[in-house]
C-alpha cells in the first residue's frame, strides 16, 4: 500500500484523503489486500504524508519505496485488549494471539501499536500508551557523564559504568556463523557485467544457507537487544538520581570513520544512550566536544596537555597537586560546563 500510494503521489497530485479514497478499488485489484486491517492500510498513507510533510519541511530527502524483509511493520491507530492472566492480545483482523509474557503496562490507554517482524522472524508488538507517573525526576541534582571505550560512562560522582562489549563478546560465535553462510554459498551463481563486475546473483540458495543466514541474524539480535538492555539500565540508574545530565557531544559519527575505533564505538551504543537519557531525564545538556574535559584540572583549572595520550589514566596536577582518575576528572569538568549554560539559579541549586 505504502509503495503503491507512494508510486501515485509521485506521478499525480494528490492529497492523503485522496489516496486512502483509492484504497476501496485497490482491495477489488488485489485480493489479499482484504486480508489487512484497513486502519493499516490508512495508516501506511498517513505516515507517507508524514514522509512528504517531513520533506517538505527539510528533516530529510522524502520517502523512498519500502523494501519487503526490511523493517517489515504495520501500525493499527487504536488501542487494544490484553489479557494478562493467559498472555494474550487482542489484535485486528487476528483475533487472538499469544505473547511472551511480559510485566503489565500501567493502567491507561493504549494509543495505537505496531507490529513488527524482526530479521529473525520474530514478531514484537510495540504499544504507544501515556504513563502515569511518568515525569522524570526533578531534584534539580546534576551529574556529569564522560563515556569512553575503556570504561561505557564515568560519572562525576564517581560511579563507573563498564563497557560490556556485547559485540565484541559475540565476536567468535558470529564468526563461525558467518564462515558457515559463506561456505553454503554455492547453488546461485553470480551475474557479471561486461567488465567482469558483479552485478547480482541468479536463483535461490540452499536450505542450509538459509539456515545459517538465520543464525546470524539470530546472533546480531541478540547483540542488539543485551546493548539496549545494557543502555536502559545504565540510563534508568542515573535518572532515578538526577534530574540533569551533563555529557560530551560526541561526534559519534566522525569517529565511527576511524576503522580501527569504529567497531568498538558501535559497540558502545552512545548514540542510543543519548537518546535514552534525553527522555528518561529533565534535562540533558550537551557540552561542546572540543572542550578539553580530560585535560583540565577540574580544582584549578590548570590545563595539562600531557593527558591528550589515551593511556594516562591517572595523573597528579603540576598546578594544585590532586590526584586525578582521567575519566571522574574529565566528568567533573564536563558538569561544570554543562552547568554554566544551565539558568543560573537552577545552577546553584544543581552545585549544592
Ligand atoms: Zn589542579
Amino acid at each position: 500500500m505504502y509503495n503503491n500510494a507512494l508510486a501515485f503521489a509521485q506521478r499525480n497530485h494528490v492529497n492523503n484523503y485522496d489516496l486512502i479514497k483509492r484504497i476501496p478499488g485497490l482491495k477489488t485489484e488485489f485480493e489479499w489486500l482484504k486480508e489487512v486491517p484497513s486502519q493499516a492500510l490508512q495508516q501506511s498513507i498517513i505516515d507517507l504524508g508524514k514522509a512528504f510533510k517531513n520533506k517538505w519541511n527539510g528533516h530529510n530527502g522524502g520517502p523512498v519505496f519500502h523494501k519487503k524483509g526490511r523493517r517489515d511493520s504495520y501500525r493499527i491507530p487504536t488501542g487494544c485488549e490484553i489479557d494478562y492472566a493467559r498472555y494474550k492480545v487482542k489484535l485486528a483482523k487476528l483475533g487472538w494471539v499469544k505473547f511472551y509474557k511480559d510485566k503489565p503496562i500501567e493502567q491507561s490507554t493504549i494509543h495505537s501499536y505496531t507490529i513488527s517482524k524482526s530479521s529473525t522472524g520474530r514478531y514484537y508488538i510495540s504499544l504507544l500508551y501515556e504513563a502515569p507517573n511518568r515525569t522524570p525526576l526533578n531534584n534539580g541534582r546534576a551529574v556529569g557523564i564522560d563515556v569512553g571505550i575503556k570504561e561505557f560512562a564515568v560519572c562525576s560522582d564517581g560511579t563507573v559504568f563498564e563497557n560490556q562489549k556485547h559485540y565484541q563478546r559475540q565476536l567468535r560465535k558470529l564468526r563461525v556463523l558467518q564462515r558457515t553462510m559463506a561456505r553454503r554459498y554455492d547453488k546461485s551463481k553470480d551475474i557479471l557485467d561486461a567488465n567482469g563486475r558483479k552485478i547480482g546473483t541468479t536463483g535461490e540458495q540452499s536450505k542450509n544457507w538459509y539456515k545459517a543466514k538465520a543464525a546470524v541474524a539470530r546472533c546480531h539480535e541478540k547483540i542488539r537487544n543485551q546493548r539496549n538492555d545494557h543502555l536502559n539500565k545504565v540510563s534508568s540508574q542515573i535518572a532515578s538520581k538526577y534530574s540533569v545530565v551533563c555529557i560530551e557531544d560526541l561526534n559519534v559519527k566522525g569517529m565511527v570513520k576511524n576503522r580501527n575505533l569504529a567497531k568498538s564505538i558501535s559497540d558502545c551504543g552512545w548514540t542510543a544512550f543519548k537518546t535514552k537519557l534525553r527522555y528518561k531525564c529533565d534535562s540533558v545538556i550537551e557540552v561542546d566536544r572540543f572542550f578539553a574535559s580530560s585535560q583540565t584540572c577540574s580544582v584549578c583549572g590548570y590545563k595539562n596537555v600531557r593527558i591528550k595520550n589515551l593511556s594516562v589514566r591517572s595523573w597528579t596536577c603540576p598546578g594544585c597537586g590532586t590526584n586525578h582518575d582521567r575519566d571522574r576528572n574529565a566528568a567533573t569538568n564536563i558538569l561544570r560546563e554543562g552547568l554554566s549554560r544551565y539558568p543560573i539559579s537552577a545552577s546553584l541549586e544543581a552545585l549544592r
